[in-house]
């Protein structure tokens, strides 16, 4: 991968279909157990990106995901509002002045998720996002480190993303709005490790084809 390959614009719209095509799966998911506005905050959000999106493609990818960043966090709204453009900020910054290679695209991806733990307070377990987010983080690490193949290592990164996912549906939660309920939490996906994992999964189909 070189820097001029990365195109935002296509990611974006496979995520923005991805979402579409599932988003009244995920609007029920937060409603049994959140307010159930998740969805429509991620869609205003890449709606906007789907605004700059040609604004983006001319960017290195730091400063592509920098902007991405910034413009979730000023449009979504939510809590998952600040802790996806957190993620997309802190990847940016570790991505700086890098080339763009699956190494340092592991370790950008890494180090976002630390930073979205810090900015939450939470971990792997609690029934959020970070369920999703940490085993795809690491499977991506451990693939890139063991040299495995591109289309292998996304299946893998895809395959840990829906494990970590399904993990949600026996958790109690200890964080969120989820939180509030207790056991009745207990028998539902968490929306936002859902829509992480669709997220993770479009990426990695888009770069296979
Ligand atoms: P809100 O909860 O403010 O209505 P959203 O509905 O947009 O915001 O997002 C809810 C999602 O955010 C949850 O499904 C969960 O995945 C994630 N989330 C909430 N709190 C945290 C946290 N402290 N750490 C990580 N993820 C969190
Ligand atoms: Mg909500």
């Amino acid at each position: 991968m070189s820097t001029d390959s990365i195109q935002f614009s296509v990611f974006i719209k496979a995520i923005l279909d991805t979402i579409d095509a599932n988003a009244e799966e995920v609007a029920e998911l937060d409603r049994a157990i959140g307010d159930g506005d998740h969805v429509i905050n991620l869609q205003r959000g890449l709606a906007a990106l789907d605004n700059i999106a040609s604004e983006l493609d001319a960017l290195d990818w730091s400063a592509a995901l920098m902007k991405v960043g910034m413009t979730l966090m000023s449009t979504m709204g939510g809590a998952s509002g600040s802790l996806f453009g957190t993620l997309f900020i802190s990847m940016a910054k570790t991505a700086k002045g890098q080339e763009l290679n699956t190494d340092n695209l592991a370790q950008s991806f890494s180090q976002g998720v630390e930073s979205v733990k810090q900015r939450g307070k939470a971990d792997i377990g609690e029934k959020t996002m970070l369920d999703t987010l940490i085993p795809a983080a690491k499977t991506l690490q451990q693939q890139v480190d063991a040299n495995a193949e591109l289309k292998l290592l996304l299946d893998a990164v895809c395959q840990q993303a829906i494990t970590g996912m399904e993990s949600t549906k026996d958790l109690l939660a200890t964080k969120g709005r989820a939180s509030f309920l207790g056991e009745r939490a207990i028998g539902h996906i968490d929306a936002g490790a859902r829509t992480s994992q669709l997220m993770i999964c479009a990426i990695a189909d888009t770069l296979t084809n």
